[in-house]
């Protein structure tokens, strides 16, 4: 039984990057945001995380056979037919409170548990990292009874996570001028809030869920990541941790699938909180999101008042 951390969380939050460092770690094997392999990757041949089409990348067609026979026999159409039936925001209530799943619930789970089950097998990881962050996808997995699901929820203070989305950034995978999407502050603080309840709302299902705030992870992520690995079975020593320096982190070629395009980074990559949002988000907006998103802010433990928040970690 494949045994999976699934990174949850609105995007902007940090899993990317906390995923890159999991994926640094002995016994893990990082695969992005399986959740976009079928039209990314199967059908637009973007690149993988190791620079290589999907297509041209000896770990995925390993991974494709072993799962699939063969990536020609994944009809994507199908993938898609049941993401929208089963895999939406709107249907987490109802995945939330059903006493059993609707059989496409079961029939959507198996292309990811037929995927897990293979990458672990073709790089001999102990554990594997789905990052895709969509909690509708976190509460259809909890109907498999192919894996072992263990959840890492991760949350960021919402006005950085808002300023971050009004950002424009370029998709260098699409080799096309393709820039990834940007919602309003308003918008991106109520998806804040409905999905970082979404997976309150799982681990009260019996789901191993994992909480940890991206501002703290990266005060010392090296405790941070040994947590972690702990809580995903996959305990490790001072030696494990010898990419981790002062400030940085030494990044290694991996083969995540989709997402941001920090998956693309090699080498080393500077560790620092980001906290341009407390002067460059404008006050109205800042005001806004913290309005909307005031009660989660203060379970989470963030401060209600910018000025409050440390500059530096
Ligand atoms: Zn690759």
């Amino acid at each position: 039984m494949a045994r999976v951390l699934f990174l949850g969380g609105l995007g902007r939050s940090g899993t990317t990057l906390v995923e890159r460092l999991l994926g640094e770690l002995p016994g893990v094997c990082a695969l992005g945001e399986v959740v976009h392999l079928w039209q990314r990757d199967l059908r637009d041949d973007e690149r993988c995380g190791c620079g290589a089409k999907f297509s041209a990348c000896g770990f995925w067609r390993r991974v494709g056979a072993l799962a699939f026979g063969g990536w020609h026999n994944v009809d994507v159409d199908r993938v898609h037919d049941l993401r929208d039936a089963v895999e939406r925001t709107r249907h987490i209530p109802r995945l939330a409170t059903a006493v059993e799943a609707p059989e496409e619930v079961h029939e959507y789970a198996e292309y990811f548990t037929r995927v897990y089950a293979a990458a672990a097998e073709v790089s001999g990881a102990r554990i594997v990292v789905d990052s895709s962050k969509h909690s509708a996808l976190a509460h259809v997995l909890r109907w498999s009874n192919d894996i072992d699901l263990r959840v890492v929820h991760v949350v960021r203070d919402a006005r950085g996570v808002a300023y971050s989305w009004t950002k424009t950034v370029a998709r260098p995978e699409s080799d096309g001028s393709a820039e990834m999407t940007r919602y309003s502050p308003g918008r991106s603080a109520l998806l804040w809030t409905a999905h970082n309840a979404a997976f309150g709302l799982l681990s009260r299902r019996g789901v191993p869920v994992r909480r940890i705030r991206y501002e703290q992870f990266l005060t010392d992520p090296r405790a941070a990541l040994r947590e972690l690995a702990d809580y995903a079975g996959v305990p490790v020593t001072d030696a494990d941790l010898g990419f981790l320096g002062d400030g940085y982190a030494d990044l290694r070629v991996g083969h995540s699938a989709a997402g941001n395009p920090m998956r693309f980074s090699v080498g080393r990559l500077p560790l620092r909180r980001d906290d341009a949002w407390v002067r460059a988000l404008p006050t109205a907006q800042r005001r806004l999101v913290g309005a909307v998103c005031a009660p989660m802010l203060r379970a989470y433990g963030y401060p209600l008042n910018p000025a409050a928040v440390p500059q530096e970690a």
